[in-house]
């Protein structure tokens, strides 16, 4: 599953200071699901899938959770751009080679 699966309801940006929460307490879990996080990558991971062992060492140390896996296969399918911050940690923890950093245009 993608994070941008899950549905948050997020809070329009005129909002006025009447319609936040009160407190501006967070009254609802994930609400950085509300806002593609990803416009600030300036490389980005591609996914060799041909070279990849399934060893799902970047879905374990991706600080962002995008590494996407099949959950009844337990294999990774893809990378979840619209929340991938292009840190490349899953690029260089890849034993194999499979994850290469590239210039975002
Ligand atoms: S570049 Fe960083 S945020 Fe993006 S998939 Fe790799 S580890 Fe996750
Ligand atoms: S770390 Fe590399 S080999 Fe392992 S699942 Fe990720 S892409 Fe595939």
């Amino acid at each position: 599953m993608r994070w941008s699966e899950f549905e948050v309801k997020p809070i329009p940006r005129n909002a006025k200071w009447h319609e936040l929460p009160r407190g501006g307490i967070i009254d609802q879990p994930a609400t950085a699901l509300a806002y593609k996080t990803a416009g600030w990558r300036t490389f980005k991971p591609v996914w060799h899938e041909e070279k990849c062992r399934q060893c799902l060492l970047c879905w374990i140390n991706c600080p962002d959770g995008t590494i996407v896996v099949d959950p009844e296969e337990g294999k990774m399918t893809g990378i979840d751009y619209d929340y991938c911050k292009g840190c490349g940690i899953c690029a260089k923890v890849c034993p194999a080679g499979a994850i290469e950093m590239v210039k975002e245009k």
